[in-house]
């Protein structure tokens, strides 16, 4: 089995669901007393947030560049990035190492394209559902058409993202809020939404839709996994 590195910490109420998933999928794999070989680097948040708010993503690349080494160097075949948001800087980080870092777009990309669909609504932070380096790659490179909510509704994400769920609450009117939003993106012609941020799936989950979801911690995670016990 190779071993998994996770960059973590981003928030950790996501890095342990990351480090719940890869077990469980390696012991429905290989059954038994079987679970992962995983090497955790996991960030102080509040220094990854401050650089994120005021832009200073070279910081940014910077600081998860020198965690994605210390994993290659204690071991690590691959790594994921647990977030997101910070793909913005993937390119940066994967130039400092020279194991692969497994894309959370491309994963996903891949499983809705399985799922036969075309048009996606995206839930993320501010910096994924504004920026182009999520969306465009899965317009560009999967031909996905992706429909992010409006300003207002952007904002409400953001905030329940940040001021609530990376800080372990998990409110029912946030929910609520979530669930509008995805209703209305469905009403617009969405075949299928991405929790595009690894918080999200702590507040909603498949069991309360009809329309496919697409939780990019539970994909990646699994995804990872499946590298891990590959020839
Ligand atoms: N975990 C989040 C994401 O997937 C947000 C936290 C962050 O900014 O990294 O985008």
């Amino acid at each position: 089995m190779k071993t998994i590195g996770l960059i973590g910490g981003m928030s950790w109420e996501s890095s342990l669901e990351y480090y719940r998933l890869v077990n469980e999928r390696v012991k429905e794999r290989l059954g038994g007393f079987h679970s992962a070989e995983c090497v955790l680097y996991s960030v102080d948040f509040a220094d990854i947030e401050r650089m994120q708010d005021r832009g200073d993503w070279d910081a940014a690349a910077d600081r998860l560049g020198r965690a994605a080494l210390a994993l290659e160097s204690a071991g690590a075949d691959f790594a994921l990035l647990c977030t997101n948001t910070m793909h913005k800087v993937f390119d940066a980080i994967q130039g400092k190492i020279r194991i692969p870092l497994l894309h959370i777009a491309e994963v996903t990309a891949r499983e809705i394209r399985a799922r036969g669909i075309t048009r996606v609504g995206l839930l993320g932070t501010r910096f994924t559902m504004e920026q182009d380096f999520y969306k465009g790659k899965l317009s560009s490179e999967y031909g996905i058409e992706v429909l992010v909510p409006d300003s207002a509704e952007r904002d409400a994400v953001h905030a329940i993202i940040y001021n609530e769920l990376c800080l372990g609450q998990v409110k029912p009117t946030s929910r609520e809020i979530y669930g509008a939003i995805i209703h209305r993106l469905v009403r617009e012609g969405a075949q299928g939404i991405i929790l595009g941020c690894t918080e999200i799936p702590l507040l909603v989950s498949q069991k309360d839709f009809e329309i496919p979801l697409f939780d990019t911690t539970a994909l990646h995670a699994r995804a990872g996994a499946d590298l891990a016990l590959s020839d």
